[in-house]
């Protein structure tokens, strides 16, 4: 049976609809038997979601020698969403429908070192050419959700920080998509984004840990189902968890930051120190670009390459251990650009010290592992987050319905 946590936690329309969608066409006897609901409330539910024109009759079936059930099952083209994963080195796109289908993605404008003013033009630009290209109605949009990094404040929309320049902290990047694209705009913690891309991809019933590494490191958690987001959305910062003591002084006011000794521009910083591998490898792009080289280096056998990741991958083991240690997870996923080619390096480490450093290995094992989607998991994420903000405000459906 899936579980959906503790007895005070009631399931929510998000559950109803993921598990119509794993389950293709399925019966409300059958989804009220795996969420532990009622029939009624599950038929409350159902008729929500029908209401929404999300889900509708697809037949009956018959089991056993009772009455036919009715089957209900996803219109996929009820709605699409706007998934966007935005920062300075990245910025990628999908169009999703309410299947979860990725229709469309596109590689669209990144930040560099601009000011908001130049990048959001662009960026809305980049969203109408996916829109189009995906051939949704217009009405049937429901809107963008644009995975960022932090410190941010989520319900105001807009950056705390003054990454790439001073003028983006406190900019309105919600308000400023959303008025050059006429769509609402939710901004999402990168993170917790990929977390909610790695549900729709791979089924929602589980709790995991996230390591999201794109410019910089950061990670996410979802427990029964949903996203945790500390009281801000500011939470499981990993990147900048200390991993040495007496290390570099760090923007944040923390030192040792595990962002400025294993995130890709500390890898390709110090790649660059050495003039032979920069010059081999082609160096001195962008710290994510030049990253990805080195990882492919690194996986070809590059002794130098390896090193250098090496590094990396075992400061990104210890912080995530204290990271598995403190919230008990079975699962951490591993997603973001930077984990494209030189994934599977960090996995097997992972899963290693796993296997060997984890203060609950004797009751449970912990599982390392690759998002299926590994580079789009935060767009499809920021996707996601749309259609959730639409069905968590309908209101949840624990509680018995007053009438049949
Ligand atoms: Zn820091």
């Amino acid at each position: 049976m899936r579980a959906f946590g503790s007895e005070t936690r009631v399931p929510t329309l998000v559950a109803v609809l993921d598990l119509i969608r794993e389950r293709g066409t399925v019966s409300r006897v059958e989804l009220a038997e795996a969420t532990g609901l009622t029939q009624a409330s599950m038929t409350h539910a159902v008729r929500k979601l029908m209401a929404l024109g999300f889900v509708h009759e697809v037949g009956t079936a018959r089991s056993g020698r009772g009455t036919p059930r009715r089957l209900v099952g996803i219109q996929p083209d009820a709605c699409y969403m706007v998934g966007v994963q935005f920062d300075r080195f990245i910025s990628v796109g999908v169009v999703v429908d309410l299947a979860g289908r990725v229709v469309v993605r596109r590689e669209l404008p990144r930040a560099g070192e601009r000011v908001p003013e130049a990048v959001l033009p662009e960026l809305a630009q980049g969203v109408q050419s996916m829109l189009a290209a995906a051939g949704a109605p217009r009405d049937r949009v429901r809107g963008i959700g644009l995975a960022t990094y932090g410190p941010q404040d989520r319900e105001a929309g807009v950056l705390l920080t003054q990454q790439p320049t001073p003028e983006w902290r406190g900019f309105p990047l919600a308000a400023a998509l959303e008025e050059a694209t006429g769509l609402p705009v939710t901004i999402e913690n990168d993170a917790t984004a990929a977390g909610i891309g790695i549900q729709a991809l791979g089924g929602s019933s589980s709790s995991f840990a996230v390591v999201f590494m794109s410019g910089g490191i950061g990670s996410g958690l979802i427990i029964d189902g949903h996203p945790y987001r500390g009281s801000t959305s500011n939470g499981l910062e990993l990147g900048h968890i200390s991993v040495d003591a007496l290390g570099p002084d760090c923007d944040c006011g923390n030192r040792g930051c595990l962002d400025n000794i294993a995130g890709p521009i500390a890898v390709s910083g110090r790649a660059r120190e050495n003039p032979g591998l920069a010059a081999r490898l082609g160096l001195g792009q962008d710290p994510l670009r030049d990253f990805t080289e080195i990882g492919r280096a690194a996986v070809a056998g590059d002794a130098e390459a390896s090193e250098l990741i090496d590094t990396s991958i075992q400061r990104l083991c210890v912080a995530t251990v204290t990271l598995v240690n403190l919230f008990d997870v079975g699962r951490v996923v591993l997603a973001g650009h930077a984990f494209a080619d030189v994934g599977p390096l960090y996995r097997e480490a992972l899963q290693d010290a796993f296997d060997n450093t984890v203060f609950m290995r004797q009751v449970h094992s912990v599982k390392a592992e690759l998002a299926d989607d590994v580079a789009h998991a935060a767009s499809i994420g920021g996707a996601m987050v749309v259609l959730r903000n639409i069905l968590e405000s309908q209101n949840s459906v624990g509680r018995e319905p007053a009438t049949g």
